[in-house]
């Protein structure tokens, strides 16, 4: 574009900059997605994408190597198979595999053409696509080519199911009137909107703020689904109530069936889900953390997040010191979310915070790596830790134990007029709202010191070092504390929550206001 306007002189350009424009808009690349089932016994799918109006004569397309909100190299193109390409009249056009995840297609400049290619699914599993007879998930990532330079341009998505399978569960936009195609106006979108596919079961919708809320899932199992729905819905309601803002028009919970884990998307998470565990107090407490951690993300992470999270690199990966805050936060806020839901006491709350003690407490990896290091090194070590090396930690453990201390420490401060929930709000308004872009590891500290009003230096030591936790100091200020006994059998110590036995006036105040209990 800009050396077409070299070629322009100055008195000209001001009369044709508008028209230009628009024959630029009207111009630029199309990507039309149809993706089909002619063998779901053989876990693959056909995907077929037609694409038009470029101007160079050869292009790489690529699929990306791993999914926003998992943070591992998944290699996705290694899942496709007999790929090729054709121009509209079925002329094979030249194509070249550059490496695992790039074909090089010739000779395509002004011509419209099709590249096809089947996508083999081997793992039952929230980040990868799988297909058998009763059903579809498809990943974006796993299943669209992109290239480089073009992922801001709109997608359109057909979907031509199988005859057996009677329902679509996506976050991404429905074409009007039609019901298998859809619209991405980007390819971040695409990439963030999983696909479900199959005879899917939706539970009554709910509206939190007038926004509707929707739970639909394959294989959702017997369960009390009425009691499920009321205390989903006090979760989103106090999930809500910690930003105060819904940046969307619907939500969805899709269900991908029984299995392990979720990812969080923009409008959308996908959980896997069972409803035979919700039958004991246990299962549906454990459900419910895992949903307000997933809907919380929509906040922390997807808005409230770090500079490198997004635009995402789909071929390195996106490495960031912050996924401490994205996830570690986030797992504190679905304890707090869940309990000020009312849907447990604090015994259970506490018993949380005492599993993510007990585990990082009882790890030597603490001594070799901080919150920081955990969050840039999760590519090659996992998000749980390099495991059987004791050399590192996971901030699923540490991050909410510092949240709390964070929390605490801004109470106290502040005298209770300030907490945790308004930097993350400071935060959504500031960076998401405002600025529209991620904060620093600096802005983060920085948006952290402005709400407390006072440096927090000695508490950022718990972030970036590795640092011995001094637990009391902080939990007494907001009316807990922290004990400890060694279990005779492993050597280990076992840490139990408790509230102090005659806290002072403040000290009740950030209790009770902490567990979303009114004075
Ligand atoms: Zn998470």
């Amino acid at each position: 574009m800009k050396s077409f306007f070299n070629k322009l002189s100055t008195s000209i350009t001001l009369i044709i900059l508008p028209v230009f424009f628009v024959i630029a808009q009207v111009n630029k690349p199309v990507f039309n997605y149809t993706v089909s089932f002619p063998s779901p016994s053989e876990q693959s799918y056909h995907v077929e994408l037609n694409t038009s109006r470029w101007d160079q004569n050869i292009i790489q397309f690529k699929m990306p190597r791993w999914m926003p909100g998992y943070y591992q190299i998944m290699d996705y193109g290694k899942n496709v198979h007999n790929i090729s390409a054709f121009d509209n009249n079925k002329n094979k056009l030249s194509l070249k595999q550059i490496d695992d995840s790039t074909w090089e297609i010739s000779d395509v400049a002004r011509k419209s053409f099709t590249i096809a290619y089947d996508v083999i699914t081997k793992r039952k599993f929230v980040a990868t696509s799988y297909v058998d007879n009763d059903h579809a998930y498809l990943i974006g990532g796993n299943s669209f080519l992109y290239v480089d330079g073009f992922i801001q341009l709109p997608v359109k998505i057909k979907i031509d199911k199988h005859p057996n399978w009677k329902k679509i569960a996506t976050g991404l936009q429905k074409v009007k009137g039609v019901s298998n195609q859809f619209i991405a106006t980007n390819f971040d979108i695409l990439y963030d909107s999983p696909i479900l596919i199959g005879n899917l079961e939706a539970l009554p919708s709910f509206e939190v703020k007038g926004i509707p809320h929707y739970f639909i899932g394959y294989k959702l199992g017997d369960f009390d689904k009425e009691k499920f729905i009321h205390n989903l819905k006090l979760v989103v309601e106090s999930s809500v109530d910690i930003i105060g803002d819904i940046p969307f028009n619907e939500y969805t919970f899709i269900a991908i069936g029984p299995g392990r884990g979720g990812i969080e998307h923009l409008n959308n998470t996908t959980v896997s889900f069972s409803g035979n565990q919700l039958k004991t107090e246990a299962g549906m407490n454990s459900m419910m953390n895992f949903l307000a951690h997933e809907y919380f993300h929509h906040y922390n992470v997807k808005r409230i997040r770090p500079l490198e999270v997004g635009p995402f690199d789909y071929e390195k990966g996106s490495k960031t010191n912050l996924l401490w805050v994205s996830e570690g936060l986030s797992v504190y806020y679905e304890y707090l979310i869940v309990k000020r839901a009312g849907l447990f006491n604090d015994r259970i709350l506490f018993q949380n915070f005492e599993k993510n003690i007990n585990t990082y407490e009882n790890n030597p990896g603490k001594n070799y790596q901080s919150l920081t290091q955990a969050s840039y090194e999760t590519w090659k070590d996992g998000p749980f830790g390099r495991t059987g090396k004791g050399k590192s930690i996971s901030y699923y453990q540490k991050g909410p134990i510092v949240g709390l201390l964070f929390d605490f420490a801004i109470r106290n401060v502040t005298e209770n007029e300030k907490s945790l929930d308004d930097v993350m709000r400071y935060l959504y308004w500031e960076y998401y709202k405002e600025k529209q872009r991620g904060f620093s590891d600096a802005e983060f500290q920085q948006a952290c010191e402005t709400i407390a009003g006072t440096s927090l230096k000695s508490l950022f030591e718990y972030v970036y070092t590795t640092k011995e936790l001094d637990y009391n100091t902080y939990l007494n200020l907001g009316g807990l504390k922290l004990d400890f006994v060694i279990d005779p059998a492993d050597k280990k110590k076992q840490y139990t929550l408790s509230r102090l036995d005659n806290p002072n006036d403040l000290q009740l105040k950030i209790l009770n206001s902490w567990l979303g209990q009114r004075d």
